[in-house]
């Protein structure tokens, strides 16, 4: 494991303890009440984190990618609705508008996405599909004099309608190529512009405490100004943000098997049965020590594509590896500390119930396993077989 320099230790260990002292003591009972946690996201924003891979001139702290993941991990060590939360909001909301955004659009947006003071979303699934964004994609964006006039859905979108939400990044069809595939755009669409309607959100199996949404648009305008980047660049831009995504997503599902090692550690030493603690029994230290070995092998896996990323570097397939070993990794670990709960796993109160019901998502989120396969043949050049 490379050690972590001071500066990300400092960041590692201040979230570390945010987590364990704000957050934790009441997540519980927000989750239970499908409440999104505005008090938790205000105090997150106050401490930069929804700032941290952007530069200080746009009202970031100036860090880098790697920082979001170490953050991301500490918190989904506690609970997987305020990681999401901010993972969506920094990774999906509003790196695109720093990386594709002009001036203008960076100006308008980053200082108050970077201080948390509004969240960002991204729009690209829609009712007919996710794993094929191109095949799937029915919504329209048609140039009317200087405005795009947008019409469509989009399926299970992440903060898009809290109060504070400020924009949806919409992937939209805005043309054909000269190849005859359809043109994809994205146009950037501020909470409450007419026309644009969000549904009421969703009961969902886990991650209770964050905001996932229906959208729909129908005659919604905007701006012209209100296209991100170039137009028909809109495919290239959400398959660069979906990789730094893996890895943030990566970091997440780490997160959270480590809280299940956590949990475990604590309990094994307390439950007692036939005499002894249960953390006596082997049948127990090799649940723990599979635990430990997964997530272990899960952090090395983000932290190789984090470093390959920020230099610079291709990492598409290990960005893949790491989503997918670390998904799998937490998916095993719910399940195995909710086993070592035994009843208690089952009940609510205890964080492993919370960890299982968030675990799944993981699979499928930010494209499926399946997907990620799909990606890691491709780089091996099986696809034109
Ligand atoms: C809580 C939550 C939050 C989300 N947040 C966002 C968000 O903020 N923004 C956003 O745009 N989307 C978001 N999503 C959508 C998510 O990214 C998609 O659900 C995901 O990409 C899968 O798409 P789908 O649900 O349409 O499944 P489908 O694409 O319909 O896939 C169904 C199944 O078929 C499999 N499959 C598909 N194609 C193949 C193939 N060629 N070979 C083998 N198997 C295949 C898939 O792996 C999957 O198992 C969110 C989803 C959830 C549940």
């Amino acid at each position: 494991m490379p050690k972590l320099g001071d500066e990300y230790e400092d960041l590692r260990k201040t979230v570390e303890a945010f987590a364990r002292d704000v957050v934790a003591p009441v997540i519980g009972d927000f989750y239970e009440r499908e409440e999104f946690p505005y008090d938790i996201v205000r105090q997150m924003g106050a401490m930069g984190l929804f700032g941290l891979p952007i530069p200080e001139e746009h009202g970031g702290m100036g860090g880098d990618y790697f920082a979001l993941c170490l953050a991301l991990e500490e918190l989904a060590r506690v609970d997987s609705s305020v990681a999401i939360t901010l993972e969506a909001a920094v990774s999906l909301g509003a790196m695109p508008i720093y990386r594709f955004g002009t001036d203008a659009q960076r100006a308008e947006w980053l200082p108050r996405l970077a201080a948390g003071e509004a969240l960002g979303a991204f729009g690209l699934t829609e009712p007919g599909g996710g794993s094929d964004v191109p095949g799937g994609m029915r919504t329209t964006a048609v140039l009317d004099g200087d405005e795009w006039v947008i019409n469509g859905s989009k399926a299970f979108i992440t903060n898009s309608g809290t109060d504070i939400t400020g924009v949806v990044g919409v992937a939209a069809i805005t043309g054909s190529r000269a190849d005859g595939r359809p043109e994809i755009s994205t146009i950037l669409v501020p909470s409450g512009t007419p026309g644009f309607t969000v549904s009421k959100k969703y009961s969902k199996v886990g991650w209770n405490a964050s905001d996932t949404r229906e959208l729909s648009f129908s005659d919604c305008r905007v701006p012209s100004a209100n296209l991100l980047g170039e137009r028909g660049r809109g495919y290239a831009q959400f398959l660069q943000t979906l990789d730094e995504g893996r890895v943030a997503i990566a970091a997440l599902s780490v997160g959270l098997a480590q809280g299940c090692v956590d949990e475990c550690l604590r309990y094994v030493r307390e439950r007692q049965a036939f005499g002894h603690p249960i953390g006596h029994y082997q049948a127990i230290q090799f649940k723990i020590a599979d635990m430990e070995t997964r997530t272990h092998t899960a952090r090395l896996a983000y932290y190789h594509a984090a470093e390959r990323m920020l230099a610079g570097e291709p990492f598409k397939k290990e960005a893949a590896i790491a989503k997918l070993v670390s998904s799998n990794a937490a998916m095993d670990n719910a399940r195995d500390a909710t086993q070592i709960f035994g009843g208690y796993g089952f009940m609510n109160e205890y964080p492993v119930g919370r960890f299982y019901r968030d675990a799944k998502i993981l699979e499928i989120g930010e494209g499926t396993s399946e997907v990620q396969r799909m990606l890691i043949a491709r780089e091996l050049g099986l696809a034109d077989l």
